[in-house]
């Protein structure tokens, strides 16, 4: 499931996502979660879905249509695949 998610951003393609383990400071923990330095893209876990909560351009169609909802990865993979075609399309 992670190296699906860990070679390459779903949204930008790019190959600068870092992971971030779990982390519990002051007995506040944060989830694990996936961070884009290209795109600005941030996933988190849940419950072996991942919720994208944050990304640099709000203009962005997939930040537009899927904020705050989590997918598994291969649905991500699929959501972008289709956003793409999706444009393509849209030429003609
Ligand atoms: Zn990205």
């Amino acid at each position: 499931m992670q190296m699906l998610f860990g070679k390459s951003c779903v949204i930008c393609h790019a190959d600068k996502l870092n992971f971030r383990k779990k982390k519990t400071f002051l007995g506040l923990s944060s989830p694990e979660n996936f961070f884009c330095e290209n795109c600005g893209s941030l996933f988190v876990e849940d419950e072996l879905k991942w919720k994208l909560i944050q990304i640099k351009d709000k203009f962005n169609p997939i930040w537009q249509q899927f904020q705050q909802k989590s997918f598994y990865v291969r649905e991500w993979v699929d959501i972008v695949q289709k956003e793409a075609v999706g444009k393509e399309g849209s030429l003609v």
